[in-house]
């Protein structure tokens, strides 16, 4: 799964029950600085996946080499090109591509002059694996020794 909302869903419920538990038992003496860390990490983690998140590109048909952010734009595109019927019934293709890693890319290819083609930023991103295998092996982790 590289949904990183979803996979983090059950561990900032952890901690926010975890918050009201130690308050209620012990409003006075309890330190909540173990949980002001967790929850400041978690902050972090969904800042960044607030970034790293799926976007669509949409292609006129399979394989045209080009892309434009809306279905409605490939449409028009495909209507202005002589296609063959196969493509035409097909209509437009998308893929998927990281918001972040493809600006980044976009940016910094377009910039250098050199043709890009999404080949850093297709999804799930670099970015998004790492967070979610990290989130996954902990979970199965904890699952495993229980
Ligand atoms: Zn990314």
């Amino acid at each position: 799964m590289t949904d990183l909302r979803a996979l983090l869903a059950p561990i900032h419920d952890l901690v926010q029950e975890q918050r009201v538990i130690v308050m209620l038992a012990e409003p006075d003496t309890y330190d909540t600085r173990p949980l002001d860390a967790m929850t400041r990490l978690l902050a972090a983690i969904e800042a960044v996946g607030a970034l790293h998140k799926p976007e669509k590109r949409w292609e006129p048909y399979e394989g045209a080499g080009y892309t434009f952010l809306t279905r409605e734009q490939a449409l028009e595109a495909a209507g202005e090109e002589d296609l063959g019927a196969v493509a035409m019934e097909a209509g437009p293709q998308f893929f998927e591509v990281c918001a972040e890693c493809a600006r980044v890319e976009s940016e910094q290819l377009s910039e250098s002059g050199e043709e890009w083609g999404y080949r850093e930023a297709l999804w799930p991103c670099k970015t998004t694996e790492t967070f979610a295998a990290a989130l996954g092996s902990d979970t199965t982790n904890q699952e495993g020794t229980q």
